[in-house]
């Protein structure tokens, strides 16, 4: 199979993660006979100082005629003091947006290798945590209008509007059946439906988009009792799905309790069109050009975006395998470091895992 994919290296650690990506992709197309072309677009920082805004129209281009959208990090001390409108982040935002990206896939994975990072307590960590929050993006209390702040009877006042519509509600319910399908088969939806109107209606179109997919069991939850029952017992969780703010807060606390940042990997998909594949970290600066960077959650996006953006089941299962030997093998980056194993730096964990693709 043919495909292009747009590279978004980025800022910070984000142009040595990548490398180790496209490397692991290349090795695949020859494994499996792919052909994947790639070409590469400023996002962020490097953007701003190549063309002074952080999406160029350019970059929209390119990736709108990608097949898949490979992305690292943005941002750096660099550009902080910038106008909000004009910082690295504002490229992802914009980029979600241009590409109607409105689902966003987190799986919060515990590989028993690393079992020793969880921040869990270890009778609940060994009951294991592989689950994954399909977060709205689109909608919710941070898109909804009227919002603003004014002055009501001599007081200043601020307010946004939580709005879901029917429609919003009923795709990103179908990515989480969908999702569950290729899975345990299970969806968990969380939402406030005790208190807001909001979550009332979201509830109630779940419940009538749940009647084509009898197959999945679906389970009711309110946020704040999600919150709990993820560092109670994440092991009852399969696909965890929720609205955009809610969806921010539980995917954080979802991937922190598996206690490495530097391997988890995410997915934004639309309608139709190119999704787009990242780690879920920033650029940690503190770290960038070192080679001492976990390229991990990079190279699990990659098979991300091998299993939902091409299809290939087959070829993400061999990535994730070579992923999880190389950790049983012992080689540890710095972040996820302990006793008696084998410290690599970027470039070598990424040669690690080729090795055993
Ligand atoms: P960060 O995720 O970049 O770093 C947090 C900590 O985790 C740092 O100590 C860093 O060294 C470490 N870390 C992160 N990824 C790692 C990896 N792959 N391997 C080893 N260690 C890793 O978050 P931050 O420090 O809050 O933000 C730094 C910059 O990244 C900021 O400009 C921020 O706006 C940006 N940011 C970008 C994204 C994105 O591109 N999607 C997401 C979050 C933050």
């Amino acid at each position: 199979m043919k495909k292009n994919i747009c590279l978004l290296p980025g800022d910070g650690i984000g142009p040595e993660i990548i490398v180790q990506g496209i490397n692991v992709l290349k090795a695949v197309g020859k494994k499996f006979g792919h052909e994947f072309l790639f070409s590469e677009a400023l996002l962020g920082g490097a953007a701003i100082d190549a063309t002074g805004e952080p999406l160029p129209a350019e970059t929209v281009r390119m990736c709108r005629e990608a097949d898949a959208v490979f992305l690292a990090a943005v941002g750096g001390p660099k550009w902080d003091n910038l106008a909000p409108e004009k910082r690295p982040e504002r490229g992802i935002l914009g980029i979600r947006k241009e590409l109607k990206l409105f689902a966003n896939l987190r799986p919060a994975l515990l590989l028993p290798e690393l079992a020793g990072a969880c921040l869990l307590r270890s009778d609940i960590a060994a009951r294991g945590l592989d689950l994954i929050v399909v977060r709205e993006l689109t909608g919710d209390v941070y898109f909804g209008v009227p919002r603003g702040q004014e002055v009501r009877e001599g007081q200043r006042v601020g307010f946004n509007t939580m709005l879901y519509s029917e429609e919003e509600v009923q795709r990103i319910a179908i990515v989480a059946f969908e999702t569950a399908r290729k899975r345990r088969n299970k969806v968990c939806s969380v939402e406030k439906s005790n208190v807001l109107e909001t979550s009332r209606l979201w509830k109630e179109v779940v419940l009538e988009t749940h009647k084509q997919y009898s197959d999945v069991t679906l389970t009711h939850m309110y946020i704040d009792n999600a919150a709990m029952q993820l560092v109670r017992d994440p092991s009852q969780f399969d696909v965890i799905l929720t609205g955009n703010i809610f969806g921010d807060i539980l995917s954080d606390e979802a991937s922190v309790i598996t206690g490495s940042l530097g391997m988890l990997p995410s997915a934004s998909l639309g309608a139709s069109g190119p999704g787009l594949f990242e780690p879920i970290h920033g650029s940690a600066p503190d770290i960038a050009g070192q080679d001492k960077a976990n390229p991990l959650a990079t190279i699990l996006s990659a098979a991300m975006l091998l299993r939902l953006g091409f299809n290939m089941d087959t070829e993400a299962n061999a990535v994730e395998k070579a992923v999880r030997t190389a950790l049983a093998d012992g080689f540890r980056t710095g972040d996820i470091m302990e006793n008696g194993k084998t410290l690599v730096g970027c470039q070598e964990m990424g040669e690690k895992v080729l090795e055993r693709l």
